[in-house]
């Protein structure tokens, strides 16, 4: 087989490609407005009830209607997902992994509308719906390589003795929840979907309320590739009426969790109580929030630390859970650096994504809105706004990149996962301070430290508490199977996505041994 290698970016400079591009958002623009049904067991249910997804750039567009499952049809789903977990489960891994590789290439031939549905109802600018589009495509290359050399390196493990015959065999846990975020609502949404089902597992996908649609869309694919009904079923709906029943139900073997430390602690608990009739402790898989930080080291070159910090903070407006919220600085060149970030995020243009000369586009909602502009104001009272500050949800939810300085290290802008584009800068007067600094939250998911001293990037390695610890560039983009990604403490159990032992987690070991 051909060795995964991650999907290439797709270059916008090129004239044939923005057009490819417009003409796969004039397609998708046309599809607007139309209504979803919830598919169990392969079947179509419309419950009358829809969330509205409507375009964050432009609050009036609604995007689709989807319809909502409540209690009823989760159970209905979770007795379609036991069915077909008996035939699934037992299906040779090769054609399992077949199923995500068709589905890559259905995705890759469209591409470009899989990233216009992002562009409409995420907000996402076109380069970052392609990086995500991308990223879907590679969950679904490197998980089916992935699960086949799993069952195949299995035996190699074990340490033959004369007289018997023992195998091992990684098999699938059950019937999983799969509750994916919204800010990578095709590659998060796919990784965690495909690499539960390559595994064996058959389960209950609940998109979140902000992107249902381009869930549908992976849907979609999934079956145009030939997934059988009941593998993968979708039920969206409400995380008080239906995500905590589903969570708490006897029935489910498993859930894969990926949003924010709140909810997430919230449905471990859920998860962790033993249900009358459940016959197993739930496996429970969480990534979280980060409050992640990059470390400016004296001598470094100022302005492409101001570069660095921009980027990581303000792309998708900060809506990234490896995004950069805090930055430490060395006090020889603190002044400076404030300076050219605060220059930068007053240059970035804000608005609707449809134009492509926008730097960052809306937060997703008005909900997020709310909380971002919160903690803004918070900001004022806990240091010195140096940039933006400024928001508008008159027709779309836009933030401009916000920057203060002088913020000290336990301040709630320090602290809390603000999940927008706003960054708070701190003074350091040596590097041990800066890393104690960088521990010094509840959190550990991402980290960069910019610096040309090697004694210092050594300390750093081991000091640096962080699940994805990034040297002399930016703490976000993880790329699968490149960078595993996944953080410590509040950030979640440290999946480690697109990792080689992320399978893993769906699968639990069967050992066979036979007397010769
Ligand atoms: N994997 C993404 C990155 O490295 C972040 C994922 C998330 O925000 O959930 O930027």
């Amino acid at each position: 087989m051909i060795p995964y290698r991650p999907e290439p970016l797709t270059d916008f400079h090129n004239p044939a490609n923005q057009e490819a591009f417009a003409a796969a958002l004039a397609k998708v623009e046309q599809e607007l407005g139309r209504t979803y049904p919830l598919i169990i067991g392969g079947k179509r249910v419309d419950t009358g009830r829809y969330i509205e997804s409507i375009n964050p750039s432009k609050k009036a567009e609604v995007i689709g209607r989807v319809a909502m499952a409540g209690q009823d049809e989760i159970e209905r789903a979770l007795e379609a997902a036991w069915e077909a977990y008996r035939t699934w489960s037992r299906m040779p891994v090769i054609e399992r992994a077949a199923l995500l590789f068709k589905t890559a290439a259905i995705i890759r031939r469209r591409k470009h509308e899989f990233s216009a549905w992002m562009l409409l109802e995420a907000g996402k600018s076109r380069a970052e719906a392609d990086a995500d589009t991308a990223e879907a495509i590679d969950f679904l290359e490197y998980y089916g390589r992935q699960m086949i050399d799993l069952a195949r390196r299995a035996d190699d493990l074990l340490t033959p003795i004369s007289g018997e015959d023992n195998h091992i065999e990684y098999i699938p846990l059950g019937v999983g929840a799969i509750i994916p975020p919204w800010n990578f609502p095709l590659a998060i949404v796919t990784g965690m979907t495909v690499s539960a089902v390559v595994a064996g597992n058959t389960v209950l996908l609940k998109p979140a309320i902000q992107t249902p649609v381009i869930a549908y869309k992976l849907m979609e694919a999934l079956e145009e590739a030939g997934m059988p009904p009941g593998v993968v079923n979708f039920v969206p709906g409400d995380p008080a009426e239906m995500g905590d029943f589903m969570v708490g139900h006897k029935d489910v073997r498993f859930i894969s969790f990926t949003g924010s430390k709140q909810v997430g602690l919230h449905l471990n608990e859920l998860a962790a109580k033993r249900i009358p009739g459940q016959r197993w402790i739930k496996r429970f898989i969480a990534e979280m929030g980060g409050k992640d930080a990059i470390v400016v080291d004296e001598g470094y070159d100022v302005q492409a630390a101001a570069q660095i910090i921009a980027q990581s903070a303000f792309g998708f407006s900060g809506q990234k859970c490896s995004a950069c919220s805090r930055v430490i600085a060395h006090e020889s060149l603190y002044d400076e650096l404030v300076d050219r970030v605060a220059e930068i995020a007053k240059a970035f243009k804000v608005g609707d994504v449809r134009d492509a000369s926008v730097g960052t586009g809306p937060v997703v909602d008005q909900k997020a809105f709310e909380k971002v502009t919160t903690y803004i104001e918070i900001g004022r009272g806990e240091g010195r706004l140096v940039a933006g500050g400024t928001a508008s949800n008159e027709t779309g939810f836009f933030i401009q990149p916000t920057v203060f300085a002088d913020v000290k290290p336990d301040a709630r802008i320090m602290q809390e996962e603000i999940f927008g584009p706003v960054v708070a800068i701190t003074k350091v007067k040596s590097f041990e301070e800066a890393i104690d600094v960088a521990n010094g939250t509840d959190f550990g998911l991402t980290g960069s430290v910019l610096s040309t001293n090697r004694e210092h990037l050594a300390y750093a390695r081991h000091h640096f508490h962080v699940g994805n610890l990034y040297f002399n560039r930016k703490c976000t983009g993880a790329i699968v199977g490149v960078h595993p990604f996944g953080g410590f403490n509040m950030s979640g159990t440290d999946s480690k996505a697109g990792g080689p032992d992320y399978l893993l987690l769906f699968t639990q070991m069967k050992s066979v041994s036979e007397l010769l």
